[in-house]
């Protein structure tokens, strides 16, 4: 990038927006340019990057009061990550929020983990957590409050490990390196190793006041709600990446991620099959001989559908767009309805003497097909 833009002119704001108007704003800004929605357009890509910078800065507190003193000077987006890398690509490093990059590959951004130097930044760890919805939820989309057990920043000493007021020292196991090398002597020769300092864990520095909250690990368990929300479509298995909203990282590395796994609860008349629903329909004989209009259920609404004379048992039709939306694409698949012959189980003496006439009457070409197997099809299927 050439020349940087204000953070505040990316996001079409202006400077002193609210927190909430710079979500809102990103959200906007990110689903328009993402690309998943601009395959190829690089200057989609581009600007993709630059909100989502954008967003990183203005989102956090600290970040955000430097760049409002300083401008660009007061913060380098890469500064602080040790050059892992990742930062910037699709889905990566924070910044998120409660965003759902339900288009972005679960793995495919970040990345800090990898290369990160032991004492250097590294990314928190990642959770799970399974949520299980009703079919209904997964066809419309649902809100959920889910209650997390899990590591959080201790406030006491925002997540330094050292009591205020106290400094760190650096680690005179290691003089702040982090890395101790160990020299084994064997038959064969000898080997050098190295290794985290056990003395430190690799940070390179000691705490010599502990923080009186959490003891020196500057994070604490905790129980922790937050609010999802469960876009329509979702099937089992699916999984809805919630950025930051994992445990806290070290070394001022970014927070790890949350990963929503779905799974949906079975409906009692519908099956589906990816984006496609399945039904199965009961008619009488005399709808399937002589044709009717009859009431379909669908996830949105019933709709009548005709039956036409002739309709053999067994016979599947198809009404598009009645499916399940695809999670994605927001696309809906098609309903299959099969048509299931009902034969009378308990009969009068008239009935039965009525239906022993019909019987009489009907001879082969009754049962004769008046249209090719193709234009049944196409009947069928329009
Ligand atoms: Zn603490
Ligand atoms: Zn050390």
């Amino acid at each position: 990038m050439a020349e940087k833009r204000d953070y505040y002119e990316v996001l079409g704001l202006s400077k002193g927006a609210s927190d909430a108007d710079i979500k809102k704003a990103f959200r906007k800004m990110a689903m328009k340019y993402h690309p998943d929605k601009n395959p190829g357009d690089k200057k989609a890509e581009e600007a993709f990057k630059e909100v989502n910078e954008a967003y990183t800065i203005l989102s956090d507190p600290d970040k955000k009061s430097k760049y409002d003193k300083f401008g660009h000077a007061g913060v380098d987006p890469n500064a602080g990550f040790g050059g892992a890398g990742g930062f910037g690509g699709f889905g990566g490093a924070g910044g998120f929020d409660d965003i759902f990059d339900i288009f972005g590959n679960m793995f495919g951004g970040g990345g800090f983990g990898g290369g990160a130097r032991r004492n250097g930044p590294m990314k928190g760890r990642d959770i799970q957590k399974a949520v299980t919805v009703s079919f209904e939820e997964a066809a419309f989309g649902t809100k959920r409050a889910i209650s997390l057990d899990k590591y959080v920043k201790c406030s006491t000493c925002d997540g330094q490990g050292n009591e205020p007021g106290t400094e760190k020292k650096t680690c005179p196991n290691c003089n702040g390196t982090g890395q101790v090398h160990t020299v084994q002597r064997t038959p064969f020769g000898q080997f050098q190793s190295s290794g985290p300092c056990p003395e430190c864990n690799g940070t390179g520095v000691k705490i010599e006041t502990p923080c009186h909250t959490c003891g020196g690990a500057g994070k604490v368990r905790k129980n922790v709600k937050i609010n999802i929300e469960i876009p329509a479509g979702v099937d089992n298995d699916t999984v809805i990446p919630i950025r930051g909203q994992g445990e806290p990282g070290t070394n001022g590395g970014p927070n790890g991620d949350l990963y929503v796994v779905i799974s949906v609860k079975p409906h009692k008349l519908f099956k589906r099959n990816r984006d496609d629903l399945y039904l199965e329909i009961p008619i009488t004989f005399d709808q399937a001989a002589l044709g009717d209009e009859i009431t379909v259920p669908t996830m949105e609404e019933k709709v009548s559908y005709k039956v036409p004379a002739g309709t053999q048992p067994g016979t599947t039709f198809r009404l598009r767009g009645k499916g399940m939306p695809n999670v994605r694409s927001g696309r809906k698949g098609d309903l299959y309805v099969k048509v299931n012959l009902e034969v009378p189980r308990t009969l009068n003496d008239e009935q039965r003497k009525a239906i022993a006439e019909m019987g009489k009457t009907l001879n082969q070409d009754c049962y004769k097909a008046k249209k090719s197997f193709g234009e049944k099809l196409k009947d069928l299927f329009s």
